[in-house]
């Protein structure tokens, strides 16, 4: 479903973030890329999402290669991805409910449909009782739960999580893994970037280790090597 062909990115101002990286990822896969910071994860996330290119190599998402498609059908592309950012990125004045319905809004999705899928996801998360809620009134652990609702709405066929539980403590943390499971299980591919040896323990998933922009190690029973 995504592979990565032989990229280097090398930014602007000459940093190597990406050096020489090949890998393929397959539908249905739950992996994780784990490494320190400065590694090349998010440069990593930000080309797969069309928002960087690569300097060389070649970057597919179900054998389209992401950096060819005309601006005109980008929008659909990203469709097929969810994103959840470890800062959640949810709208403050709207409610849970809201910042859910409003990524189906934006994608021209009718009101019954917003009516019944809401409720649905946000139920998914196990966050049906409060999505009456603000941000303001939610805790870390459920404000990702609902970026996560606003992730899947629209039934992606990739969820990328980019360090979601950078900022959770560990109960949470272990939620937010076990419904980024079930997600997978429900059929969505999965890559998460993430620092937490624990989290990648839980898994018991594929892990790549990135270091200084090279994929160093590839494991797929969940070791941590750093
Ligand atoms: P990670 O997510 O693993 O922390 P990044 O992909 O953010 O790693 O960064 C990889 C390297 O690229 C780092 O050395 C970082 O400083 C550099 N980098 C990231 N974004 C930019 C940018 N826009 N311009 C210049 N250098 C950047």
């Amino acid at each position: 479903m995504i592979y990565f062909d032989n990229v280097t990115k090398v930014y602007p101002d000459g940093t190597v973030a990406l050096d020489g990286v090949t890998l393929s990822v397959k539908q249905g896969e739950f992996i994780s890329i784990v490494g320190h910071s400065g590694a090349g994860k998010t440069t990593l996330m930000k080309l797969l999402l069309g928002e960087e290119r690569p300097t060389s190599g070649g970057v597919s998402f179900d054998s389209v290669n992401i950096h060819k498609v005309r601006a005109k059908d980008m929008p659909e592309l990203r469709r097929r991805i969810g994103v959840v950012f470890q800062d959640y990125r949810l709208l403050p004045r709207k409610t849970a409910y809201e910042n859910v319905a409003f990524a189906l809004e934006v994608s021209g999705r009718t009101d019954e449909e917003i009516a019944s899928d809401v409720p649905h996801v946000l139920e998914l998360v196990d966050l049906a009782p409060k999505m009456w809620n603000f941000p303001r009134q939610l805790s870390g652990g459920e404000l990702q739960r609902v970026a996560i609702a606003r992730a899947i709405v629209n039934h992606p066929d990739l969820i990328i999580a980019d360090e979601p539980t950078g900022n959770l403590d560990p109960v949470s943390t272990y939620e937010i893994i076990q419904i980024l499971k079930k997600i997978n299980d429900m059929g969505t591919t999965v890559v998460l970037t993430t620092h937490n040896k624990g989290v990648v323990e839980i898994l018991g998933k594929r892990v790549i280790t990135m270091e200084k922009g090279k994929a160093v190690r590839d494991d797929q029973t969940g070791k941590y090597a750093l």
